[in-house]
């Protein structure tokens, strides 16, 4: 017998039509290259972007065609994630930091028709423009007046294009399980994967995100991604964000600056805030330096790495702000886990309150994880047992854009996300490494994420990344690759007692290398990859 309930489908055309109707005058503040302060309403973005839907109509594209952005969060990118997804098009979300040839094969790969980029991307297109022959329209997000000399043929003016476009254009009823948006990984390994996102998976993760264990969204709070929105979708915030009805300021090409941070959090007062570790820990810095602190935000959501306590410990004492830890990858949309505190947690001692912080945390409803170990048996929930973390749910990829086979997927309908994982009996879940990261020592593994939290504790202690590095008894061994904070006095000794008792006497690592700079990946964690091959010739000290 089926239900006799309604079937409306759960499409981002809806959130963009409750949000227009329930929170039309709240406020979206953006920074462009062309104004410092953008200032308008949520009416006026799904206004432009009824437009834009109309002119994108008449560049003659068809039905799921890929149209592609390389831009920064702001308002002309908001409209683009909804003009393109709900006028039936693909949204494919292109980060701009990747290498030339890692865009190059991303955009081939993706077929896009449309690219739009921000101005300060016209020479990256302009120096593979021959080599993304599928692209028939590029068009530069700004205004006439800011329009940057350029050799690309015909590139178009955004404003222009929009102008075009007519008002009363009627959005298409759409399919929920349709296409809505495609975002690549950045390929550590290999070329990079596409992730084809539904919109009923951006709705489902969107009610997810904003509950209060999660993301904890409401009306009444104003919310700055930092996290861009060309990485698994700015956290769905784009989203969640407007479903709610929240103000939101959108930092565009000043994402990375922590003076014009700090004065976006202060002057629009902005309750939560979103981003990388890496991020936080310059925002911190800027403000001891500057002797400030914080005056309205309530939470930060920290993910894409793993938070240091130092961080979460400085916001909360300094600052009386919350971190929420969180994991997530392109794979899961990217929500995978927030760590909120359960019941009885206020009870908990200090060490042991810092001992769940520490952790990624627990999925919300609509995600289901588990642990398995190589033989693919599943692994004690005893928040000690590691093994491959393996999630399955709403809104967690089913296959690869264009990639027939892959081991990630099994045949349960597992998709293995190439971390490893312990799970406690509470059922929060911690990351202990990546799969090709964890070092194997004596049959045994170690955490290099565990060994990094500790050292980065180290008050001179600015970054902190562990290897393993070949050892002709225990297979491997651990190095620490530190860069020391300015003016530090630190010494290989000193670390390592500073590490002493606070990790497995085993786990020890067996040399700490000064380094100025750790090299990064285009989303800002650290590359182990790129550090293993600095370290090829490195030979442990006898
Ligand atoms: P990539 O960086 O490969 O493009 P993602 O941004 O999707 O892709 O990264 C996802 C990965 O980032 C996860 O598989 C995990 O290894 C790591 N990660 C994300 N959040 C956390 C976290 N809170 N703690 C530790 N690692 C994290």
């Amino acid at each position: 017998m089926r239900g006799l309930m309604m079937d409306s489908a759960l499409t981002i055309t809806s959130i963009m039509r409750h949000a227009d109707s329930q929170h039309s005058g709240r406020e979206i503040l953006s920074v462009t290259h062309d104004n410092a302060r953008h200032r308008y309403t949520y009416g006026d973005a799904f206004r432009r972007a009824r437009q834009l839907a109309s002119a994108l109509s008449g560049l003659g594209l068809d039905s799921f065609d890929r149209v592609a952005t390389l831009a920064w969060n702001d308002h002309r990118h908001f409209e683009l994630y909804y003009a393109i997804s709900c006028a039936g098009y693909v949204c494919h979300t292109v980060n701009p930091r990747l290498f030339a040839e890692q865009i190059v094969f991303i955009v081939n790969h993706a077929e896009d028709r449309c690219l739009f980029l921000d101005p300060m991307f016209v020479p990256l297109i302009e120096d593979i423009i021959d080599r993304v022959k599928g692209v028939e329209h590029f068009v530069v997000l700004s205004d006439r007046k800011h329009m940057p000399e350029t050799s690309i043929p015909g590139a178009l003016c955004y404003e222009e294009l929009l102008d075009s476009g007519e008002a009363d254009f009627e959005w298409p009823d759409l399919d929920e399980n349709a296409a809505s948006s495609l975002c690549y990984t950045s390929g550590t390994t290999g070329n990079p994967k596409g992730v084809l996102y539904s919109h009923r998976s951006n709705v489902l993760h969107s009610y997810a995100s904003a509950l209060p264990d999660t993301m904890s969204l409401s009306a009444s709070d104003c919310v700055l991604p930092v996290v861009p929105m060309f990485h698994a979708n700015a956290w769905g915030l784009n989203y969640s964000v407007p479903m709610v009805g929240a103000k939101f300021v959108l930092p565009g090409p000043m994402a990375a600056d922590p003076a014009t941070l700090v004065e976006l959090l202060e002057n629009e007062q902005v309750s939560i805030a979103a981003g990388v570790p890496t991020v936080w820990l310059g925002l911190l810095q800027h403000l001891e330096n500057e002797g400030r602190t914080l005056s309205s935000l309530n939470r930060t959501l920290v993910g894409g790495a793993a938070c240091p306590l130092s961080i979460m410990d400085e916001f909360r004492e300094k600052h009386g702000v919350d971190t929420y830890h969180a994991w997530g990858m392109t794979e899961t949309s990217p929500l995978g886990t927030v760590c909120a505190p359960k019941d009885g947690f206020e009870n908990l001692g200090h060490d042991e309150q810092q001992h769940v912080r520490a952790k990624q945390g627990r999925p919300p409803y609509g995600v289901e994880l588990k642990v398995v170990n190589d033989g693919g048996e599943l692994q004690p929930t005893d928040g000690k047992a590691f093994g491959a973390l393996k999630v399955r749910g709403s809104w967690i990829a089913d296959a690869y854009y264009k990639l027939d086979e892959s081991d990630a997927f099994d045949e349960h309908g597992w998709f293995d996300t190439g971390d490893v994982a312990t799970i406690d009996n509470d059922g929060y879940m911690q990351i202990t490494d990546r799969t090709k990261d964890v070092i194997k020592s004596g049959g045994e593994w170690i955490s290099s994420i565990e060994l990094e939290n500790v050292a980065v504790a180290h008050p001179d202690v600015t970054e902190a990344a562990v290897i393993g590095v070949p050892h002709e008894k225990w297979t491997e061994r651990p190095v620490l690759i530190v860069v020391p904070a300015a003016d530090a006095d630190l010494s290989r000794d000193t670390v390592l007692e500073f590490m002493d008792g606070k990790v497995a006497k085993w786990w020890m690592p067996d040399d700490v290398v000064f380094v100025e700079e750790i090299p990064h990946t285009a989303t800002g964690k650290v590359s182990k990859l790129r550090l293993r091959e600095q370290f090829h010739d490195y030979q442990l000290p006898a």
